[in-house]
């Protein structure tokens, strides 16, 4: 069977991505430093404990299972965090990549699908948001994640490392068997944080800001189920298998709902109040993100059906209510 490395595989998205990469006939290998992910959701192929600066064992890793393709989830992801401490984000996001990416293109595994971010392209109101749109990052999260597209493009001038690029929108949701799901420590994401205030797990929310120039006052973003997400992902495996080429494709559904609306369809999915006050703004926030592109649904055939706020909601809550979520 054909391995695939999945860095991260022990984080939110990763571990998702190898439930499906396993259904897809693959074996997931994960390599995480597990400095913010879990062993326990190393569910469905081997752990490599390692962390991506550490040359010589991604090295060892890659000799070891010679996989097809590289999926690099491994990263800092917190705008907040970006914000108070820039140095982090370049030092783990653009380094710790830059390693990988040598590593890879010196084992000749030439197939790199990369986890990027619609925070690359920063706050542009009132523009569409297509692939081809300009780049502008507000911090250091999507500036390293900019960076590393940059570099990818560059080993192919010199490697011939092929890359498929995923810009996500806002990703949201659980697996809907509740075997892996979303956890953060700390949390900083608004659905599960809403999840755990309904729960008691925490006094309120705080609405980051209620004077944007949108028709609540909150921010708008365009969220995406974590399982369409991973589903895109091995469409872009197999896009690079059929020797496709590199392409760019965001992952978002068109379709925006502001700060308060998640928060009222929370109300209808659990039955339950979401206590919550209204705060600043959050430094680093964009107004609105929202994908103005079907490139994935029109090449790669991606038909993110799962992407409904509802759907999103139940899941996460399903698997917040599952025994696996407490750590
Ligand atoms: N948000 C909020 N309160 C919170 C967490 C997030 O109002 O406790 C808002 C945040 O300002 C943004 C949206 O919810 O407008 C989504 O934020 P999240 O951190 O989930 O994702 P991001 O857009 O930063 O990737």
């Amino acid at each position: 069977m054909e391995h695939v490395l999945v860095t991260g595989g022990a984080g939110y998205i990763g571990s998702h991505a190898c439930k499906v990469l396993k259904a897809a006939g693959y074996v997931p290998v994960t390599y995480d430093n597990l400095s913010t992910g879990w062993a326990d959701a190393v569910k469905f192929g081997p752990l490599e404990q390692g962390d991506l600066a550490d040359r010589a064992r991604l090295d060892a890793v890659f000799a070891t299972y010679a996989p097809v393709a590289v999926m690099h989830f491994a990263a800092f992801s917190q705008v907040g965090e970006a914000m108070r401490e820039p140095g982090k984000y370049w030092r783990n996001n653009l380094c710790g990549s830059l390693s990988l990416i040598e590593a890879a293109a010196a084992a000749g595994c030439l197939n790199f699908v990369f986890s990027s971010t619609c925070a690359t392209y920063g706050d542009q109101d009132g523009v569409v948001l297509d692939e081809d749109s300009a780049q502008m990052p507000l911090n250091a999260y999507g500036a390293s994640k900019r960076a590393i597209e940059n570099v990818l493009t560059d080993f192919e001038a010199s490697d011939g490392l092929k890359s498929v690029i995923f810009r996500y929108f806002n990703v949201a949701g659980a697996d809907p068997e509740a075997e892996v799901g979303e956890f953060h420590q700390p949390e900083t994401h608004l659905i599960p944080l809403m999840l755990d205030t309904i729960e008691g797990k925490r006094p309120a929310l705080t609405i980051f800001g209620t004077d944007y120039d949108t028709p609540d006052g909150t921010c708008i973003r365009d969220y995406v189920h974590v399982m369409d997400l991973v589903e895109a992902h091995v469409l872009g495996l197999k896009w690079l298998m059929d020797g496709k080429g590199s392409r760019v494709f965001n992952l978002g559904t068109g379709k925006g709902f502001s700060v308060r609306e998640v928060i009222e369809h929370s109300r209808a999915v659990t039955n339950m109040a979401v206590p919550y006050e209204e705060g600043p703004r959050r430094p680093g926030d964009a107004v609105r993100l929202v994908s103005g592109s079907e490139r994935a649904e029109t090449e790669l055939g991606w038909r993110p059906a799962r992407s409904t706020l509802e759907a999103m909601i139940g899941d996460a809550w399903r698997w917040h209510r599952s025994g696996h979520y407490e750590r």
